[in-house]
C-alpha cells in the first residue's frame, strides 16, 4: 500500500520505536528480536473511518426500518447511555475491530444526555486498555424535534456547552504528529440534528484548533428530501452554503451524490467514509464509490455503528465494497487490492493521518498479520485476492505502534469473553 503498490514475497519488515524503519525481501537484516511469520500475509492494520461504539449495546432492533424510523426508534433509548455502558460498548466494538485487523478506530459519538460526564474518557481507556489507536469526536445535536430536527428535545445541547466541553477535551487528550494514539475529531452529527448554526461554529473550532471535521451527509432519500423541503438545496449544497467542504473533512456515506457533487468533493479535497453494510442493512443505497476515485476523491472505509451493520468487523466491510461496488459497476468496478487500499491507506488518508495506512519506512508499525492456512484459502491461488473475495475472519496478530495487541487469534490484553459478558450485562439495561 506504498505509492508504488509494492508488493513483496518473502518479505521482511524492521521496526523500531513504533515505527517501520526498513522493509525487503530476501535476507532479513539484524535485528535485537525476530517473529517469523512464515505463510502469513502482512497488510497495514486497518482504518475506520466511521463508527457509533455505543450502538454496541442496542443491536438487532427496528430490524425493517429506514433510517429516519430507526433513529425515532432508537434515540429514547440511547438517551441511557452513562460513562460505565460507554466502556463496556467501546471495549466490545473495540475488541471486535482489533480482531478484524483494525488498528486504528475512528468513533463518532454525538449522544450526550445531560448531567452525564466521562463518555469520551470511556472510549478512551477502553482504547488504551487494549491498544488500539483512537480518534474519538465530541459530536453534538442541537436540533430538537420541536425545531424541526429530528431528536427528542432532551438529547439536544446548548451551542456553548458543546464548543466548550469539545476545547476540553482536546486540551486534555488530543495528541499531535506522527504516532498519535489518541486524538479528537470535531463531529456535529447530521443536517437533519444540527443547527446551521452548530455546523458553522463547529467548522470554526476545528480550524482554529487544527482538528479533522466531520458529520453524516447524504445517506438517504429521505435525508434529502428533508434538506430540500427545510433548506431549498441538497444536503452537499447545504453543507458547501456553510463553508465545510474542505481538505479537512470527510463525510460518512454520501449514497446520493449527483455528478456535480462528485466533481465538487475532488475539487475541494473532501473525503468520504464509504459504509456498505450499514447502508444496506438499512435499504439506503449503494454509494458511487467508483466514480468517487475516479475524480480524485479520498475514500475510507467504515463499519458504522453496530446497531445498523451489526458488527465491527472492518475486513469484512472490505469485502462488502468489493461486492457493492460489483453491484453497481461489474465486475471491473473494484479490485481485491483496491478494496484493501480503501480500508488501509484510504481511511488513512481520510482521517489526514501520513503516517498511516502502508508499510513503509518512517510508518507506524501498525500491521495486521492474516493467516493463510486456514480452509477459507486452501486452493487460493493468489493469498492477498483470496483474502478479500473469502472475507477473512481473523487476524493471527496485529501490532499497533510494533505492540502485539492481538496474537494467536486472541486479544493479548483482555479476554474476549469476559468483555461480552460485561457487555451483555450493561445491554440488559436498555432491553425493549
Ligand atoms: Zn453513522
Amino acid at each position: 500500500m506504498d505509492d508504488a503498490d509494492t508488493e513483496l514475497g518473502e518479505g521482511w519488515i524492521l521496526i523500531e520505536e513504533g515505527f517501520v524503519s526498513a522493509v525487503g525481501a530476501g535476507d532479513a537484516p539484524a535485528a535485537d528480536e525476530r517473529t517469523s511469520l512464515g505463510g502469513a500475509v502482512v497488510t497495514p492494520g486497518l482504518v475506520n473511518t466511521h463508527h457509533h461504539l455505543y450502538q454496541t449495546l442496542t443491536r438487532a432492533r427496528a430490524q425493517q426500518a429506514t433510517l429516519f424510523e430507526w433513529l425515532v426508534e432508537l434515540y429514547p433509548t440511547w438517551a441511557g447511555i452513562d460513562a460505565e455502558a460507554e466502556y463496556a460498548a467501546a471495549r466490545t466494538g473495540i475488541a471486535e475491530l482489533l480482531l478484524s485487523g483494525c488498528t486504528t478506530v475512528f468513533d463518532h459519538h454525538y449522544v450526550f444526555p445531560r448531567g452525564r460526564s466521562g463518555l469520551v474518557e470511556a472510549e478512551v481507556q477502553a482504547a488504551r486498555e487494549l491498544g488500539a489507536r483512537l480518534v474519538a469526536s465530541r459530536g453534538s445535536m442541537d436540533l430538537g424535534v420541536s425545531d424541526g430536527g429530528l431528536p427528542p428535545d432532551e438529547l439536544v445541547e446548548e451551542i456553548d456547552a458543546v464548543l466548550a466541553d469539545t476545547e476540553r477535551l482536546v486540551s486534555e487528550l488530543h495528541e499531535t504528529g506522527p504516532g498519535a494514539v489518541i486524538q479528537i475529531a470535531v463531529a456535529p452529527c447530521s443536517p437533519f440534528s444540527v443547527t446551521g448554526r452548530l455546523m458553522t461554529e463547529s467548522a470554526e473550532l476545528a480550524r482554529r484548533l487544527g482538528l479533522q471535521l466531520h458529520t453524516h451527509l447524504a445517506e438517504t432519500v429521505e435525508e434529502e428530501g428533508y434538506c430540500r423541503e427545510l433548506y431549498g438545496c441538497t444536503p452537499v449544497e447545504y453543507l458547501d452554503s456553510l463553508g465545510w467542504l474542505d481538505g479537512d473533512v470527510w463525510c460518512a456515506h454520501c449514497v446520493h451524490l449527483a455528478p456535480p457533487e462528485i466533481a465538487r468533493f475532488a475539487a475541494t479535497g473532501t473525503g468520504v467514509a464509504h459504509c456498505p453494510t450499514s447502508n444496506l442493512r438499512l435499504g439506503a443505497g449503494v454509494a458511487p464509490v467508483r466514480q468517487l476515485l475516479d475524480a480524485g476523491v479520498r475514500v475510507g472505509l467504515g463499519v458504522d455503528g453496530s446497531a445498523s451493520n451489526e458488527r465491527s468487523h472492518l475486513f469484512g466491510e472490505v469485502k462488502q465494497a468489493l461486492l457493492v461496488a460489483r453491484g453497481r459497476g461489474g465486475p471491473q468496478a473494484l479490485t481485491a487490492r483496491e478494496a484493501i487500499r480503501l480500508g488501509t491507506r484510504g481511511g488513512a488518508a481520510v482521517l489526514g493521518r501520513g503516517d498511516l495506512g502502508s508499510i513503509a519506512p518512517g510508518m507506524c508499525a501498525d500491521l495486521a498479520v492474516w493467516p493463510t492456512d486456514g480452509l477459507e484459502l486452501a486452493g487460493a491461488a493468489d493469498p492477498v485476492a483470496g483474502l478479500v473475495f473469502a472475507g477473512a475472519d481473523r487476524v493471527d496478530r496485529l501490532y499497533v505502534g510494533g505492540e502485539l495487541v492481538v496474537q494467536g487469534g486472541a486479544l493479548v490484553r483482555a479476554d474476549e469473553r469476559e468483555i461480552a459478558t460485561a457487555q451483555r450485562a450493561q445491554a440488559a439495561r436498555f432491553a425493549p
